[in-house]
């Protein structure tokens, strides 16, 4: 099946598919974790399907997958060091949640205290 234009126009998709670089900090054959162009923290490593999944929001009936996209970012967390200090697991849906990448991604921050505000 090929791509849609979704995909196709899609940074997400480009870095899954190695046509935009990226440093990549885990792979497997459904889910990849690469640090944030503009970190917030000093750790800050996004987790992404290597399928196009414009949000969490399409994951409701999908929770083998979203366990799948979870259980990387706590590997990332744990591979970062971050488990004994602390660490934040983020993400953004839609205008109001500030979603900037239409491709679902997981920011995984730490390694300086987070800002315990949100909003
Ligand atoms: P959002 O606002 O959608 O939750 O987060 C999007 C994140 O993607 C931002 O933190 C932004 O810095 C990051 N980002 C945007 N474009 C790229 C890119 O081309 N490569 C990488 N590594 N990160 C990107
Ligand atoms: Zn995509």
């Amino acid at each position: 099946m090929s791509a849609d234009s979704t995909e196709q126009d899609c940074i997400f998709c480009a870095i899954a598919r190695g046509d935009i670089p990226s440093d990549g900090v885990y792979a497997d054959d459904h889910v990849i974790a690469f640090r944030d162009i503009n970190p917030q923290a000093p750790s800050h490593v996004l987790v992404a399907p290597r399928r196009h999944v414009a949000s969490i929001d399409e994951l409701k009936d999908d929770q083998e997958f979203l366990g799948r996209v979870m259980a990387v970012a706590i590997t990332v967390a744990q591979a970062e060091e971050l488990a004994e200090s602390g660490y934040r697991l983020a993400t953004n849906h839609g205008r109001d949640g500030a979603q900037s990448v239409p491709h679902l991604h997981v920011h995984v921050l730490g390694g300086r205290a987070l800002n315990g505000r949100l909003g």
